[in-house]
């Protein structure tokens, strides 16, 4: 297995190089040459741990691990870190099945890569001979940041630095990354939106001289967002493994088609979904959910993507998103892998804010169906759940419950749905709460988790008992374009 970059498709390496870089030159992503087919049978996989099946899927990409190095990372990433033995539980409420991807150390979907991808890294730079200490540089909507650094933070032979949107974040999210521990660490607050920061980083990236100056201090750079392979792939296991896990619990029979339902931002997670499908499991509609900020709702409606809209910040912030750099991999796909072709469309993103599809690659886009939520229709769904079932969603998961609903109000289609819940809802518990009910508009952000915690039945998670009383340790703004600078006197 090489991967090879979107953009160029003689920029070929392995597996271990292509975590380690992150970001191909030219701002391409990393791509496997071929889709690879899962090697075992779903009557096999259903009998198997997550760790089991994470290494099934997980083996077909990152080739050139041995058993027993991929197997340490996974043995290392999924451990009692989580606060269930499944990893990742299937719950069954109204007529879906909720994925629950948040039970990880930071309560959030990030988790199930980012607590992976520090060992993949540090086992690729061995496997490569590589020396440097690893800077690691994310930009994130909110839930990469903390996920990161959790995973990162300690970590010999590595620092990381991460920028957050000021203003464009949950009140428990910015806690989470603000009070991080670590010398290796650094969180910065951005006077911009995702995008901007982003891009920035990217920028950062493909610095050339910026990478040799810091190469002589002995410093590389590589990227903890889902545009590195190492993100993306650990994410694929967890379809394999609640398709295997349905089978199991006899909801559906080894061969029956179910559809998934991704709350999107990035793209990185729904298309995770996609390879799982294109591996062999049996998946017929991929639903991307998406919230105001419905750029990739109007794409699938009309083959164009355009971000010339305004930037809307919402109750789900983790998707407020306008440039979702994993679709250029299903763009790439779409059109035969042709990397020229690709490229010309990324390059009238960047110019023009936006690009057209053929109708060719269109028609090869037919499994996925756009829908998105605003705030209000999302407050009310989490409101009517609670109601119906005392189930508490996140606003995220609940953008994509009211996506579902309308699709299956919209089709008919009553196939079995997995829906990823993709935050513990105690890390939106203000929105969550007054979604709920507006007696709460009042009261401070740690009595409304206590209030969660009585009137849902839930445990308050560590992840939150762990910021209540914490010092803020990271006091950092500065302006997109001080973003560099940011960096450097990072590693002076
Ligand atoms: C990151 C995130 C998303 C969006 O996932 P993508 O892979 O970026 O599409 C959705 N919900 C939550 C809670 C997230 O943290």
């Amino acid at each position: 297995m090489f991967f090879v970059s979107t953009r160029d498709k003689e920029d070929k390496v392995t597996p271990s190089q292509g975590i380690l870089k992150g970001l191909a030159d030219n701002s391409g992503l990393y791509v496997p040459h071929r889709i690879p087919k899962l090697d075992i049978s779903i009557d096999r996989l259903s009998d198997m741990t997550y760790q089991e099946v994470a290494y099934e899927v997980m083996k077909l990409y990152f080739t050139d691990f041995t058993e027993d190095e991929l197997k340490s990372c996974i043995n290392n990433a999924y451990d009692d870190k989580f606060d269930t033995k499944e990893i990742a539980p299937i719950v069954n409420k109204d007529n879906a099945f909720f994925l629950e991807l948040f039970h990880g150390p930071t309560i959030a979907f990030k988790d199930m890569a980012l607590s992976i991808l520090p060992y993949l890294m540090i086992t690729s730079a061995r496997k490569n001979d590589v020396n440097d200490d690893i800077v690691i540089l994310t930009a994130t909507s909110g839930d990469t940041g903390k996920a990161a650094l959790a995973g990162f933070a300690g970590v010999d032979g590595t620092k990381i630095v991460v920028f957050y949107p000021n203003g464009g974040v949950s009140r428990i999210q910015e806690l989470q990354m603000v009070t991080t521990k670590g010398d290796n660490t650094k969180v910065v607050a951005v006077e911009g939106n995702f995008d901007d920061a982003q891009t920035s980083v990217k920028k950062i990236f493909t610095d050339k001289a910026l990478a040799e100056a810091i190469g002589k201090k002995g410093y590389r750079f590589s990227s903890a967002n889902s545009i590195n392979i190492g993100r993306l792939i650990p994410q694929v296991a967890y379809y394999v493994y609640s398709y295997s896990q349905l089978v199991a619990r006899e909801e559906i029979s080894n061969g029956d088609l179910i559809n998934i339902c991704v709350p999107t931002g990035n793209f990185g997670n729904i298309l995770a979904g996609y390879y799982a499908k294109k591996m062999g499991i049996p998946i017929a509609k991929l639903i991307c959910a998406s919230n105001e900020n419905k750029v990739l709702y109007d794409f699938f409606e009309t083959g164009i993507y355009n971000k010339n809209r305004e930037f809307v910040l919402t109750n789900s912030p983790s998707m407020d998103i306008l440039i979702s750099s994993n679709l250029e991999r299903l763009i790439h796909l779409s059109c035969g892998m042709d990397s020229a072709q690709n490229l010309e469309l990324m390059n009238d993103l960047a110019w023009d804010g936006s690009y057209q599809i053929t109708d060719e690659m269109k028609k090869n886009l037919k499994d996925f169906y756009g829908g998105f939520a605003s705030q209000e229709e999302t407050c009310l769904k989490i409101r009517e759940m609670y109601d119906k079932t005392g189930y508490v969603m996140d606003t995220h998961t609940a953008v994509a419950k009211c996506v579902y609903d309308k699709y299956v109000n919209e089709t008919g289609d009553n196939t079995k749905t997995i829906i990823a819940s993709t935050a513990s809802p105690f890390k939106f518990t203000r929105s969550v709460m007054s979604a709920i009910d507006s007696k709460y508009d009042s009261m401070d952000d740690f009595t409304l988790v206590d209030e969660l915690s009585s009137i849902g039945g839930l445990k308050i998670p560590q992840a939150i008992e762990d910021i209540r009383n914490a010092d803020i340790r990271h006091n950092n703004k500065c302006k997109i374009e001080e973003m560099e600078e940011a960096v450097v006197s990072f590693l002076q």
